[in-house]
């Protein structure tokens, strides 16, 4: 049986969010959605949040040229040298220099410093529930629908 993982982060890689914040959206998401657990997790620097299984496809923002698998590697073990605190690349398609956050990943993913993860939610969150995350984060936030 597989697991489904929403993964709530937020649209800024590089915003820091108090872990009083990080845990008042928790006890709200936990209170709305049945799930099987909710944890959080936070780092120094961004991490890259993946949708797991969920990743098909990798195309380029500004030329829509698809970017395999292989490129998309040498470019992020670039970044990760400086612990993702440059995100920035120049891709091979275009020569256009985008962040390695806004790279067109179907599934969507993202790069952030902290993650609220909900295991097996039974209800989709919804635009409701998402504004009221965002301003207990005070802050835009992205939903990484993982599949592992
Ligand atoms: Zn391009």
């Amino acid at each position: 049986m597989s697991d489904v993982i929403e993964k709530i982060i937020p649209v800024n890689p590089f915003i820091r969010i108090p872990i009083d914040d990080l845990q008042a959206a928790r006890d709200l998401i936990s209170d709305k959605v049945a799930n099987d657990s909710i944890t959080i997790d936070t780092s120094e620097s961004p991490v890259f949040i993946d949708c797991g299984g969920n990743l098909e496809s990798i195309s380029c923002p500004k030329c829509g040229a698809p970017i395999s698998f292989e490129v998309w590697g040498e470019l992020m073990d670039k970044a990760y040298e400086l612990s993702f605190s440059d995100l920035d690349v120049v891709l091979p398609c275009c020569n256009s220099k985008v962040s390695l956050n806004d790279l067109k990943y179907n599934y969507e993913c993202g790069f952030s410093s902290c993650v609220i993860s909900v295991l097996n939610p039974q209800i989709t969150i919804d635009e409701d529930l998402r504004e009221s995350i965002e301003s207990l984060l005070h802050t835009k936030i992205k939903i990484v629908h993982a599949h592992i």
